[in-house]
């Protein structure tokens, strides 16, 4: 290059830096940007179906729940109704449907649908624990399905996804105690290939 160019580049620099405009190359990355409005990216498509059935909770008042309680309905197919006829004819349970919540699977009701119980509508114990505490102050929520079988469908969790959110939220339960059955007693219960981690990651996408 020619000393001439060379000397008229350096003192092109020098005098963007007097400047304070030049910026000298670095090789470290840059730090992230702090999302902004323009930045967050928009809400997977995949919860969009959930959220009309959530909209509705804020209709009902809420009590002291401490612990969202994970479940499989390990059957292929279901529904919230079909479970509240089983509870209500052969448990012999007089409020029905143990769990507050069932999300169906696509057999017995729409893949990801959710359907709100009695007991969460009238704000009353769960039976789906199978101990105490937990029946008292888990809201119990059921995936139809057996995951020691099959995994759950991604509108399923999609579904769970959105609605563990909306509880946590509302109900102010912390993330650890978002828990599976077999966290509160001997069962296999939501089965071996419930996703769980990734739930609580919210990467199972
Ligand atoms: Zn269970």
């Amino acid at each position: 290059m020619h000393l001439r160019w060379k000397i008229g580049i350096c003192l092109s620099f020098m005098t963007l830096e007097l400047l304070g405009c030049y910026v000298p190359p670095v090789s470290k990355p840059v730090p992230a940007v702090k999302p902004s409005e323009s930045t967050i990216t928009p809400e997977k498509p995949q919860k969009k179906g959930a959220s009309s059935i959530i909209s509705q909770l804020d209709h009902y008042g809420v009590r002291d729940w401490r612990y969202i309680v994970i479940h499989h309905s390990a059957s292929a197919s279901g529904s919230a109704a079909k479970f509240d006829k089983y509870h209500r004819e052969k448990r012999r349970w007089e409020n029905g449907l143990g769990y507050h919540f069932v999300i169906g699977n696509g057999n017995g009701a729409s893949d990801g649908k959710i359907e709100i119980g009695n007991r969460w509508i009238n704000q009353i114990d769960g039976a789906h624990a199978g101990v105490r505490e937990y029946n008292h102050y888990g809201i119990g929520i059921c995936l139809v399905g057996n995951f020691n079988e099959s995994y759950p469908t991604a509108a399923q969790m999609a579904s769970l996804s959105a609605l563990v959110d909306y509880l946590q939220h509302r109900c102010r339960i912390p993330s650890e105690n978002v828990i599976m059955h077999r966290h509160c007693r001997e069962t296999d219960c939501p089965g071996r290939k419930f996703p769980y981690y990734k739930l609580l990651a919210n990467t199972y996408f």
